[in-house]
């Protein structure tokens, strides 16, 4: 493939691309009910001589069938849900449902991966093997794990390797991060909800307060990490949420927490659960009060292969230069479903940086995050040099 050629014919597509992805922001959809993106992803698929197939409910894949060749297959993945959560912009395409809102950029995720569609589309006579493209639903939050039933459901059959990318706006607009080995982290979720003895606040002697139970139990979980493990780290524990009383004198009975364990490794994450449990059962038997916990596992830790890691670094560095390419700040402690595929197949996830200058560029999650367009081309590009390594019989070495 001729890529000074190509950059021109994404160049063509751009304009079309930004509208399709505003249109996709302006009606967002939460996992496992992208309908409507079902069906955008379709017909842009269709009219470039794809044949998609339904799965994982709302999402689908499409293979470009080379004219000649039968080489390896390889797959690139795009995420395709929305977060439950307001949009607090004013952009002309901002969500049109209340508590739904493209936050994480997923809409931009998917119109990289329909770009690359058309461009490969358009190449795929000189392409000597084979490509399928993913559109996963629901890779966010709890009812999330596209990845997973797209998995069993034999989305990768065939498969040889997959590619997949997120943009990050902490990190310089088109910087590509990537490193081999733990990309992101297991998560665990957990609440922990505190029963004590409520009562007139001005009788605490025949309470047992569940506030200041909770207090301690906020500020001793901060040592589960730090007194934990030593200089290596390897896990962070966040509480998140502290909801407890409704009133000014009423000691209350209940107070309820809630945060995420995060960790890279499996030693890693029994030692910190076991600190976790350690530090509610000594919180309940100090204040007297009940401590019950529920821990949700979450998504497994995301491992790039070494070859396939390294296949991202070498195309970036072809396209944008060595000083864009770098695996600073990773692993990233974030949960990504992409694990799922990775577990199944020697697989690379990437970051594009998407900070805007010196701009406090809002993050992904952020109320205010807007995906920026300007990482449509620099995805496509990349997607379509993955597709020519790959697919060229470059060999696939570690660093
Ligand atoms: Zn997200
Ligand atoms: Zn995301």
């Amino acid at each position: 493939m001729p890529f000074s050629q190509v950059r021109e014919e994404i160049r063509a597509i751009q304009s079309e691309l930004v509208a399709l992805r505003h249109d996709l922001h302006k009606h967002p959809e939460l996992g496992f009910e992208e309908v409507r993106t079902q069906q955008v992803i379709r017909a842009w698929l269709e009219s470039r001589g794809y044949t998609p197939k339904d799965s994982a409910g709302t999402g689908l894949y499409a293979d470009l069938k080379p004219t000649h060749g039968s080489g390896p297959m390889v797959a690139l993945r795009a995420d395709i849900d929305c977060l439950p959560m307001h949009e607090l912009t004013d952009l002309p395409y901002r969500s049109v449902h209340a508590g739904r809102a493209h936050k994480c950029g997923h809409d931009g995720h998917t119109a990289i991966l329909l770009g690359t569609a058309a461009i490969l589309a358009r190449h795929k006579d000189e392409l000597p093997g084979n490509v399928r493209l993913l559109f996963q639903p629901a890779e966010e939050g709890v009812r999330g794990g596209g990845a997973r039933v797209m998995v069993a459901e034999g989305a990768l059959e065939g498969v040889s390797e997959v590619y997949g990318l997120h943009n990050w706006p902490a990190w310089p607009l088109g910087d590509v991060r990537v490193k081999a080995g733990a990309m992101m982290a297991q998560v665990h979720a957990f609440e922990i909800e505190l029963i004590g003895k409520g009562g007139h606040g001005s009788q605490p002697q025949l309470c047992r307060d569940p506030i200041v139970a909770a207090s301690h139990l906020v500020t001793a979980l901060q040592t589960v990490v730090s007194r934990g493990f030593g200089y290596e780290g390897g896990a962070v524990l966040s509480v998140c949420s502290f909801q407890a009383g409704t009133t000014n004198n009423v000691i209350p009975e209940r107070a309820k927490l809630s945060g995420t364990i995060r960790s890279f490794e499996p030693r890693a994450t029994a030692r910190v659960l076991e600190r976790f449990r350690q530090v509610l059962s000594g919180v309940s038997a100090s204040f007297g009060v009940e401590v019950n916990e529920t821990i949700e596992v979450g998504y497994p830790v995301l491992m790039n292969d070494s070859g396939c890691a390294e296949v991202v670094r070498r195309v970036a560095i072809e396209a944008f230069g060595a000083e864009r390419v770098s695996e600073a700040d990773l692993p990233m402690a974030g949960g990504e479903d992409f694990a799922y595929f990775a577990q199944a197949r020697p697989s690379a996830y990437f970051f594009l940086g998407a900070k805007r200058g010196e701009e406090d560029t809002p993050v992904c999650h952020h109320p205010d995050f807007d995906f920026d367009d300007r990482l449509i081309p620099v995805g496509i590009e990349l997607f379509s040099r993955i597709v020519w390594d790959r697919l060229s019989g470059r060999p696939l070495v570690g660093p």
